[in-house]
């Protein structure tokens, strides 16, 4: 199974993720997560991709859409989630023809909805445990931002087969929202 999770930032789609890579045996791969392992290596990607994450801004495609482009082709025979990716319409487009040449396809898209308010006081409370450090109260504007600008078309991009899934809730009532769909 291939599944793709999207949603603003804090709208928990990397804690949804986790739980369905566990409940369905699947790879999580979070673009943030594997960015931030380079920047701990000192990589050269690491290094090109530090700056635009602290100022939250994305990182150019198509650095995104060469390190995606190795990483499906050597999975490409397991269970997938993508968190995290494709967050503009040229990573869209780019995944479909990676999937194309893989002679793959993505079996769900969901969309996790959640309010502007709800979501900057959840990373808020976020950065007072995290250290990270794009968590400032100004660069968490700066992403949701972002977000609306370059990440929002890419649910029109897959509109035919979004799944929305209202994120304000507790962990397991939104999780459960998805099963309901998916299992
Ligand atoms: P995340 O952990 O998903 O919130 O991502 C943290 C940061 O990593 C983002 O604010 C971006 O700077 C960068 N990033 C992660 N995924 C992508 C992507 N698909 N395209 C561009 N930048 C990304």
């Amino acid at each position: 199974m291939k599944l793709l999770i999207m949603g603003p930032p804090g709208a928990g789609k990397g804690t949804q993720a986790k739980i369905l890579a566990e409940k369905f045996n699947l790879v999580h791969l979070s673009t943030g997560d594997i960015l931030r392992s380079e920047i701990d290596k000192g990589s050269s990607m690491g290094l090109e991709a530090q700056s635009y994450m602290n100022a939250g801004n994305l990182v150019p495609d198509k650095v995104l859409l060469s390190m995606m482009d190795s990483t499906l082709e050597n999975l490409k025979d397991k269970g997938l989630i993508l968190d995290g990716f494709p967050r503009t319409i040229p990573q869209a487009e780019g995944l479909s023809t990676i999937f194309k040449s893989l002679n793959q396809k993505i079996d769900y898209v969901i969309n996790i909805y959640v309010e502007k308010d709800v979501l900057i006081n959840r990373l808020v409370e976020r950065a007072e445990k995290s250290g990270r450090a794009d968590d400032t109260k100004e660069v968490i504007v700066n992403r949701q931002k972002v977000y609306h600008k370059l990440t929002a078309p890419v649910i029109e991009f897959y509109n035919n087969e979004i799944i929305n899934i209202d994120g304000d809730g507790s962990i397991e009532e939104v999780t459960s929202r998805i099963l309901n769909i998916i299992e």
